[in-house]
């Protein structure tokens, strides 16, 4: 039987790479196992598209690498925020769960605890609107935003722009973290935050923010 992923959720995974480049995928998927088919699930192309093409309109995100969950939740937190401003692919139907937690277009997108046999620690599921011209929406996610060209190597004692925008996105990675004061200051907790974040993506962790370090937080 022939089937596809809804556009909107091929849009998100796109930004989602772009966004976390090197993010561990091992927990991601789109179409159902069989252990999805027997269950009435959005991962399976119950839906019809108007050509009678079935419409996978479910996505998992993997969460993060190891026990780091930091991904999934970001992705979560970030969709839901979206729904209450209002997204066409999150309509009627919608619904994130992640890291125990639920939160649907029926709830108003209020989260609540997820009960269910898989506490959806190890990816985020995302199940978009039943309506196609919601559900096949392009309008953009927001998670991967346009960066200026190039950024300056900035380190310890730094300050400027850069290292405002820095600590901002250090902050969107680590949302459960103590937040980072945004002032453009490169002080020693945001030294450690940035140590942080390249361990967690396998770069050098020397504190010094280069070329390496701005692509892996999402920066070309
Ligand atoms: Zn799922």
């Amino acid at each position: 039987m022939a089937y596809r992923l809804a556009a909107s959720l091929a849009l998100l995974r796109e930004e989602v790479n772009t966004r976390f480049p090197g993010r561990d995928k091992a927990s991601d998927g789109w179409i159902g196992d069989p252990a999805h088919a027997s269950r009435k699930s959005d991962h399976n192309p119950w839906r019809k598209d108007d050509r009678g093409v079935g419409v996978v309109r479910a996505l998992d995100v993997d969460s993060g690498h190891g026990t780091d969950t930091s991904v999934g939740r970001l992705v979560a937190d970030h969709l839901v925020r979206l729904a209450r401003t209002g997204h066409p692919a999150l309509g009627r139907g919608a619904y994130v769960i992640s890291d125990r937690r639920i939160a649907s277009a029926t709830s108003g997108w209020a989260w609540r605890r997820y009960g269910g046999s898989n506490p959806h620690i190890s990816h985020t599921h995302v199940s978009v609107s039943l309506d196609q011209s919601d559900y096949d929406s392009r309008r953009p996610w927001g998670l991967a935003g346009a960066p200026p060209p190039s950024r300056p190597t900035i380190r310890r004692g730094s300050e400027g722009p850069a290292v405002r925008e820095l600590q901002q996105v250090l902050n969107r990675w680590y949302p459960s973290l103590p937040r980072l004061g945004e002032d453009g200051v490169f002080g020693e907790r945001t030294e450690d935050r940035v140590k942080h974040f390249q361990r967690g993506s396998g770069i050098t962790a020397d504190g010094v923010v280069g070329p390496m370090t701005w692509r892996g937080l999402g920066f070309k």
